[in-house]
């Protein structure tokens, strides 16, 4: 017999494994609080997802939903990742550590028992073998405590189990990378809409990645540089950075993004791309022109183009560029 008040917490992620994980103990009685962690490389879409979208979706299936922000914090586990990356630059174990002691943390605020995950045994070779999930919650100091209904046959007994909280039977021995099963499962849950699966880190999209490394690699990872590496094509003029809009709103948002630091450049005569120069205090003033050259590239004329450009304190000041970059000489900037 159930016992009564057996609370757990379930990481989010916002796809359809952890949704299930977390409803197949609540069909069974256990009360159930949703934790989802948003980091800092999460793309924009899936913020905006887990912030409205989702929260709305689990209110619907009664699980409340608590986000965490972790921010700054998270830069440790890209710059010195103690269980390596994996195809890129995602940390997944050091990541999924992370989460961890945040829903162990979660835990012990709410008086819960235990930790649900959406896990699914060999799913994802680097975070999902059992090796592997046993090292997270161990380093998370959650060992025994963690229990992964999709796979939690498959598995070793866990603390719950063996206290009586969730009984081996509702358990069920999902095993890779398929998805059929887990698909069946909601139908016959009766989820009948479901968010897709999670995707949106950006640490395992390789030109993402390779800008977080040229971040790494000037030491200039920050916050707003993160978002920025959201929009727009990256350059860098001997060692400076370069940001040119892609359409209307990304030159807008560069424009929001200027305020206080940086370099803005925007065509005056003709349409065209804005660019937004940081790390100014780097900037050899000869190097300007090919910053300029670069942005010239993405404007409707190549040539004879009036840019203003805007100082961090405002002040502004008006150049003509003769000729923008052909592409093969700005690519040879491109982070
Ligand atoms: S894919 Fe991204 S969010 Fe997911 S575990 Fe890996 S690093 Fe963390």
């Amino acid at each position: 017999m159930l016992k009564s008040a057996v609370r757990a917490v379930a990481l989010l992620s916002g796809g359809l494994d952890s949704t299930l994980a977390a409803m197949i103990l609540k069909e069974k009685g256990i009360e159930v609080s949703g934790l989802a962690v948003i980091t800092p490389f999460f793309s924009k879409e899936r913020v905006e997802d887990i912030g409205s979208k989702l929260r709305s979706y689990y209110e619907v299936l009664k699980i409340p939903v608590k986000l965490v922000y972790v921010m700054e914090e998270y830069f440790p586990l890209i710059e010195r990742s103690k269980y390596g990356f994996g195809r890129h630059l995602n940390p997944c174990i050091d990541c999924k550590i992370l989460f961890l002691t945040l829903a162990k943390k979660y835990m012990e605020e709410i008086g819960a028992q235990f930790v649900i995950t959406g896990d699914v045994l060999g799913q994802r070779s680097m975070s999902q073998s059992l090796k592997s999930m046993l090292l997270i919650e161990q380093e998370a100091g959650l060992s025994g405590k963690v229990v992964r209904p999709l796979s939690g046959l498959l598995l070793p007994p866990t603390e719950p189990e063996l206290r009586g909280y969730v009984e081996r039977r509702w358990l069920l021995g999902i095993e890779g990378k398929k998805r059929t099963f887990q698909i069946k499962l909601a139908e016959e849950m009766g989820i009948a809409e479901y968010p897709q699966p999670a995707g949106g880190c950006l640490l395992t999209v390789s030109d993402f990645s390779r800008k977080v490394r040229d971040l790494l690699e000037n030491h200039e990872l920050d916050l707003q540089q993160i978002e920025l590496l959201k929009i727009g094509r990256h350059f860098r003029v001997h060692g400076v950075k370069l940001v040119v809009g892609k359409n209307e709103h990304e030159n807008k948002s560069l424009e929001e993004a200027w305020r206080g630091f940086g370099y803005l450049l925007l065509p005056v005569n003709v349409k065209g791309a804005t660019g937004l120069v940081l790390s100014i205090e780097k900037i050899q003033k000869e190097d300007l022109e090919i910053h300029l050259k670069i942005v010239g590239r993405y404007c409707d004329s190549k040539s004879g183009i009036l840019f203003r450009i805007l100082a961090p304190d405002g002040e502004s000041n008006e150049v003509l560029l003769v000729d923008a970059f052909k592409p093969f000489e700005s690519d040879r900037y491109m982070v």
